[in-house]
């Protein structure tokens, strides 16, 4: 049974598209995708052995080994030309290692038009990312899910202008201010003045001065959103 939350990743993604998930694991995203009838044909991309002989267990346990290809190899380099992607969704990463996918695998994004992401923290290295390769936010959310708070982040092609606030808290999230999204925020708040205090006890280096002043602007960005 796919988790709540790649269920709603996978209400992000447009029927009958060609998509790539990267990082598959089981591949339960792209079985699921096929058997609900969003989607034909899906390559599901792994670069650890063990979770792409799990894909390949799962797709053929489904009966899906015509409409999922499972690929192994680094990020992006199992997509081909040939293959006409149009969606690539990556998911359960860390939002630094998602942009590292992406920045590495840039040339294989020419015909892509929608990436889905998930990133399971640091959702801002996503957004910086997309500012830079011209890539802009059309719909962002935010879900808790087993007691862990995850956000998607959908990108189409097209330019956006985000402020400082908005790179670190979402566009659409700031604006939706849902419970989870109060949740997220007040946790890390807590977190951050935690830190802020056991630097108040530590000497005052110019390391110490730089940390604090870097936490102050984020307690400020967050309690001004
Ligand atoms: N996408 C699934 C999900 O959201 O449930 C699986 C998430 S799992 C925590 C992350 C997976 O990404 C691991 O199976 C790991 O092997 C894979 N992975 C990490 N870096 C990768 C890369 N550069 N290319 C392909 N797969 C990668």
């Amino acid at each position: 049974n796919l988790s709540e939350r790649l269920k709603i990743v996978a209400s992000f993604v447009e029927k009958n598209k060609t998509l790539a998930d990267i990082g598959s694991d089981h591949a339960y995203l792209p079985c699921y995708l096929v058997h609900t009838g969003i989607i034909k044909k899906g390559i599901a991309g792994e670069v650890v052995k063990g979770p792409f002989e799990s894909a390949q267990k799962q797709v053929r346990s489904e009966g899906l080994e015509q409409q999922i290809d499972v690929r192994f190899g680094n990020g992006l380099e199992v997509i081909k030309e040939s293959d006409h992607v149009q969606t690539i969704t990556i998911a359960g990463m860390g939002g630094p290692l998602i942009a590292s996918i992406l920045e590495a695998g840039k040339d294989k994004l020419d015909a892509v038009e929608t990436l889905i992401l998930q990133p399971n923290i640091h959702a801002k290295a996503i957004r910086e990312w997309a500012i830079k390769e011209n890539w802009k936010i059309t719909n962002e959310t935010i879900l808790e899910e087993h007691d862990k708070i995850y956000e998607i982040v959908v990108l189409q092609k097209g330019n956006m202008e985000l402020t400082d606030q908005e790179l670190l808290v979402g566009p659409y999230l700031m604006k939706e201010k849902s419970t989870v999204y109060h949740k997220k925020w007040s946790n890390e708040l807590r977190e951050w003045q935690r830190i802020m205090d056991q630097l108040d006890k530590t000497a005052l280096s110019q390391e110490v001065q730089n940390k604090k002043e870097e936490l102050e602007r984020k307690i400020a960005l967050v309690e001004e959103s």
